[in-house]
C-alpha cells in the first residue's frame, strides 16, 4: 500500500495507475473519502471499491472546515497507526493522508456551496457544515480523478450534498451509495460511538429503535409523515436521557420535508446522548 501526503503525489499515482494498470475495461480507480478512525462501516465501502475498481484509494483527513467553533474537532478521534493496518489489510492500495495546509494552502479562499440543500437537516444546526464537506470532497475528487466515489448511507445529508455538488460540477465520478453498517443490536457504526460510556452506548440505541419503527410503520401502510415522526418520537420519549435534534421525512435529493412518504422517502434522526451528536436513517421502501 503505497501512503501518499500531497494532492500532487496521488494525482500522479492515479493518473499512471489508469495509463499502465488498465485494460480499458471497466473503472479504473475508485474513491473512499474518511476522516479515518476506521471501522467496520469504512471496510464496506473499501469493498465496494475493490469489488468493482482496479485500484483502491482511502483518503484519511479530518477535515476541519465541516467542524463549527463548539465542535469536536480537536478531540475527534484520530488513530493513524491503526488505520493503515486496517487499510492495508482491507486491499487498499494508495492511502492519501494530506496535511490541513496540502489542503487548505495559505490564503486558500475559494469554497463550494450548494446552497439551500447545505442548511436543512444536519446543516440546520450545524451552518457550514455541509459547505465543509462540498469543499473537502470537490478538492478530493480533483486529487484522486476516481471513476467511483463511495459514501454511506449513514450520512444521507451528506450524500444529497454530494451528489448535488459533483452534479452541479459536472464531475466525471460516478457516486456510489452503500448501506449503513450497523453493530448486531442495531447501532449505526460511527467514529463517535468511540464516544459513549456502556450506558450511554445503550441509551444510543434509541435512534435505531425509532427508525426502525417508521419503517414498521411503513410496512404496515402509514404513508403520512406526521404519524412516522409521531411515532418515532414516542420511542425517544421512552428515553428522556437523549435529546432529539431532529426526526424528519424529507425528498432525499432536495432534504425538503415531504407529507406523505414515497419509495425513496428519506426518515431521518439526529439526537444527543450526552455531549455527544449522532445521527441514523432509513430509506424508506
Ligand atoms: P467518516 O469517516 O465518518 O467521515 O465517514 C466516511 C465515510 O464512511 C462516509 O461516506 C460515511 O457515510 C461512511 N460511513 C460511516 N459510518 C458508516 C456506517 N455505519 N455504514 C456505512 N458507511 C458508513
Amino acid at each position: 500500500m503505497e501512503i501518499f501526503r500531497t494532492v500532487a503525489e496521488l494525482r500522479e499515482w492515479s493518473r499512471r495507475q489508469r495509463k499502465d494498470g488498465g485494460n480499458g475495461i471497466g473503472p479504473s480507480i475508485g474513491l473512499v473519502p474518511t476522516m479515518g478512525a476506521l471501522h467496520a462501516g469504512h471496510v464496506s465501502l473499501i469493498r465496494a471499491s475493490r469489488a468493482s475498481c482496479r485500484f483502491t484509494v482511502l483518503s484519511l483527513f479530518v477535515n476541519p472546515t465541516q467542524f463549527g467553533p463548539k465542535e469536536d474537532f480537536a478531540r475527534y478521534p484520530r488513530a493513524f497507526e491503526a488505520d493503515c493496518a486496517l487499510a492495508r489489510d482491507a486491499g487498499v492500495d494508495a492511502l492519501f493522508a494530506p496535511s490541513v495546509e496540502e489542503m487548505y494552502p495559505a490564503g486558500a479562499a475559494t469554497i463550494v456551496d450548494v446552497g439551500d440543500l447545505g442548511s436543512r437537516l444536519d446543516g440546520q444546526s450545524r451552518p457550514g457544515h455541509f459547505r465543509g464537506v462540498a469543499t473537502v470532497v470537490a478538492k478530493l475528487l480533483i486529487a484522486a480523478e476516481p471513476d467511483r466515489a463511495f459514501f454511506g448511507q449513514k450520512d444521507a445529508a451528506q450524500v444529497a450534498v454530494i451528489r448535488r455538488m459533483a452534479g452541479d460540477l459536472r464531475f466525471a465520478t460516478e457516486i456510489v451509495v452503500c448501506p449503513t453498517v450497523r453493530d448486531a443490536d442495531g447501532l449505526a457504526l460511527s467514529s463517535r460511538n468511540a464516544y459513549l460510556s456502556p450506558a450511554a452506548r445503550a441509551q444510543a440505541l434509541v435512534l435505531s429503535r425509532a427508525v426502525r419503527r417508521a419503517e414498521e410503520l411503513v410496512a404496515q401502510g402509514e404513508r403520512r409523515a406526521s404519524a412516522l415522526i409521531a411515532a418515532a418520537r414516542e420511542v425517544f420519549a421512552a428515553e428522556p436521557a437523549v435529546r432529539v435534534e431532529y426526526a424528519e421525512v424529507v425528498d432525499w435529493a432536495t432534504l425538503e420535508p415531504v407529507e406523505i412518504a414515497t419509495p425513496g422517502t428519506l426518515f431521518a434522526v439526529a439526537a444527543w446522548v450526552g455531549a455527544t451528536r449522532l445521527i441514523d436513517n432509513a430509506v424508506l421502501r
